[in-house]
Order: structure tokens, then sequence, then C-alpha cells
């Protein structure tokens, strides 16, 4: 399990939000992030972020597996 993280910050020239890992260096600070939860992989987390904004994607740093465009 990891904790996970959702960017409110969409990368430039992108409409992705990113979701990291609480341990990924490139975490956002506090106030773009939001906390998403405990989950047993970065799918749950993605799902669970869906919940907040429309196109959610994993970290290439930290959730490679949810991120179909690293
Ligand atoms: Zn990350």
């Amino acid at each position: 399990m990891a904790i996970y993280y959702l960017s409110l910050k969409t990368k430039p020239g992108k409409n992705t939000h990113e979701v990291h890992k609480s341990n990924c260096p490139h975490l956002p600070e506090a106030k773009n992030r939001k906390h998403l939860g405990n989950f047993i992989s970065c799918k749950a987390a993605v799902r669970e972020a869906k919940n907040f904004v429309e196109k959610p994607n994993g970290c290439c740093y930290c959730s490679r597996l949810c991120n179909s465009a690293c």
C-alpha cells in the first residue's frame, strides 16, 4: 500500500493531472495537491482521482505503470 496524491495543476501543454506517491520527488507542493488516500496500486489511485478531475494520469517517475505515454 502507498499513499497517493493528485496534482491539482495540469502539466504545461497538457490537460492531464498527475497522480503521485507520497515519496515521489516530483510531488507538487502542499497547496497544489490533494490527498487521495492509501491504495494498493496506482490504478486504484487513478480511479479514485477520476472523482475529482477529468483526466488523471500516473506520474512517469513514481507511477509509470499507470501512464501509457511514458
Ligand atoms: Zn510522481
